[in-house]
């Protein structure tokens, strides 16, 4: 028996249309690659990807097929998020650090036809484009353009494309199980696969991951995302942005900390979410400076762990609230947020700030699970650590194009990550299973030796990677980057580790080093890291 009440569609073009109905006025500021400030709002936003989709449409792209995008965070690039998913095509944000050959491998994998890109990557895709076999139609993203036109023989200009047509009246019936978006994982080992969000499971991300006890949203923010939108769907944002009418500030390709103080005061910004490394270079900024982020009340920082010593500074010295997070590509990417619980309220300061570092809780939609070796259920009591498991409406099920399945044979999406759950849910990674160190049997988190060596004043960043050891196996060894001209030595930062964890998890050695290898999406690279740095504990 049917229930009596109204069914519609759970899709991306039904977010857009609600910001189009309700929020038309609401400015969505964008930060062209040239370093203009653009101020437009969803009433054009909309217009525009009701325009593209016309362009698509006219340019006979087929519907189901993937329009490949190699931009920074702007408003063209929100507009193609909305005007190819809304018009039954498939977003593929491609993430430009990536290398050349994983580049040609994912437009090739993904069957790109379109290629929309900023005038920042022209000289790259100009010289890929021999191999770029798939794209029919090559689209910068910006206005007619002589020099680049010598550049990429029949390349295509985005304004004059969408000058050319009449938007379109309203967005084709889409059934909500259909693929809006492609994203494909880092790949920091073998090549990269491909996670293809449907409508359903963006609108529900969006409606879920944004409750109160998630990013809370609302229409009196001003949001800046500054992960980029080739990074997960820049963590939903361009979605539930649209979805509550929030103002929406899309950086550009300027992510030092200078230029992001600098917008986050000109633009009244109140929410801002990113990497803990782009936070990192944010505080150096404003301790060189001395400016202040005046309007920003909270960030949520996710993508790696976040170093609790930084929730601190931002509390104390600027009065803003860090929200840590935890997700992947294949898992939309919200999978638990953390925020206290009732129960929590008579706590001190120092018990709440300690439940605050971990990563966080699931919201309503995904549920979590550690499990053994073997894939056993492991106890969710805080201190037994496994590995974590998820599921729920906006995990992957399986890679694109790849027909089996990448769950478990009981339902369940292993994340590669080694964590504790307690009793409440509330999640903490103690590692990447790849990365954990194991000396003489023993697990040592790296995850913590981290997050120590950046408490002290003296070091900027660091990592913790697994050496091999004649006796023990491996042992742990720190690759750190001093704070600017800190005189630190290897025996001072050895010695802050005593007291802070059992003295046979120290490392061995610090390596101090100029900078640490980042990947496409601000992860440190510890396999490079592992290769260059392996046997330093074989060597003496
Ligand atoms: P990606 O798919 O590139 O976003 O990478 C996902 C991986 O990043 C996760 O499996 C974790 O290993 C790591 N990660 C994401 N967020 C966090 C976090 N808050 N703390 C620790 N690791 C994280």
């Amino acid at each position: 028996m049917n229930g009596t009440m109204m069914h519609e569609s759970l899709t991306v073009g039904s977010l857009l249309d609600h910001a189009m109905n309700y929020h038309a006025g609401t400015e969505v500021v964008s930060v062209e690659v040239n370093g203009d400030v653009e101020t437009l709002n969803w009433g054009q936003i909309s217009h525009n990807a009701r325009r593209l989709a016309a362009v698509l449409d006219k340019l006979e792209v087929p519907v189901g097929s993937r329009c490949g995008t190699i931009a920074w965070n702007n408003r063209r690039h929100l507009e193609i998020y909305y005007g190819v998913a809304s018009s039954g095509r498939i977003t593929h944000t491609i993430n430009p650090r990536l290398h050349p050959e994983q580049l040609i491998f994912i437009v090739e994998d993904a069957d790109d036809q379109v290629l929309f890109f900023d005038r920042t990557f022209l000289p790259a895709v100009a010289a890929l484009k021999p191999k770029l076999k798939s794209i029919k139609h090559f689209i910068l993203m910006g206005g007619r353009d002589a020099e680049a036109e010598a550049m990429l023989d029949g390349l295509k200009f985005y304004d004059e494309l969408l000058d050319e047509v009449e938007p379109v009246a309203q967005w084709p019936e889409i059934d909500e199980t259909s693929p809006a978006a492609l994203c494909y994982t880092s790949g920091t080992t073998g090549n990269p696969k491909g996670v293809q969000y449907t409508h359903r499971s963006t609108v529900l991300h969006s409606l879920s991951g944004n409750q109160p006890d998630g990013l809370a949203i609302a229409a009196r923010d001003t949001v800046l995302p500054v992960v980029p939108m080739f990074h997960v769907n820049a963590w939903g944002v361009p979605y539930i942005a649209a979805a509550v009418g929030a103002k929406l500030v899309l950086p550009g390709p300027h992510l030092d900390g200078e230029s992001l103080v600098n917008l986050l005061n000109d633009q009244s910004v109140t929410m801002a979410l990113g990497v803990p490394t782009i936070w990192m270079g944010l505080l150096e900024a404003m301790a060189r400076t001395g400016k202040k982020p005046e309007s920003l009340e909270r960030t949520v920082v996710g993508g790696s762990a976040l170093p609790p010593s930084m929730i601190d500074q931002f509390r104390d010295k600027y009065g803003v609230e860090l929200i840590h997070a935890w997700g992947m590509t294949e898992t939309s990417p919200l999978g638990t947020m953390n925020q206290l619980l009732q129960k929590h309220q008579g706590l001190s300061d120092e018990e709440k700030a300690l439940l605050r570092q971990g990563q966080g809780r699931p919201p309503y939609g995904v549920a979590l699970r550690i499990v053994d070796e073997e894939g056993k259920p492991l106890p969710h009591d805080g201190k037994t650590q496994g590995d974590l498991q998820i599921r729920g409406h906006w995990i992957v099920e399986s890679y694109f194009g790849k027909g089996e399945s990448a769950l478990t044979a009981d339902g369940w999406f292993d994340t590669g990550d080694v964590a504790t759950v307690d009793e409440d849910g509330y999640m903490i990674i103690r590692d990447r299973s790849k990365d954990i160190i194991k000396s003489g049997g023993e697990w040592i988190s790296t995850v913590e030796l981290e997050n120590i060596a950046i408490a002290h004043p003296g070091i900027a960043n660091a990592a913790a990677i697994s050496a091999r050891h004649p006796k023990w196996d491996e042992r742990p060894i720190l690759v750190a980057i001093k704070n600017g001209e800190a005189d630190v030595s290897e025996e001072a930062l050895l010695a802050f580790y005593k007291g802070k964890v059992a003295s046979w998890q120290i490392p061995d050695k610090v390596i101090f080093v100029d900078e640490l290898p980042l990947g496409a999406t601000g992860k440190v690279m510890k396999n490079q890291l592992r290769e260059r740095f392996g046997d330093v504990l074989l060597e003496s």
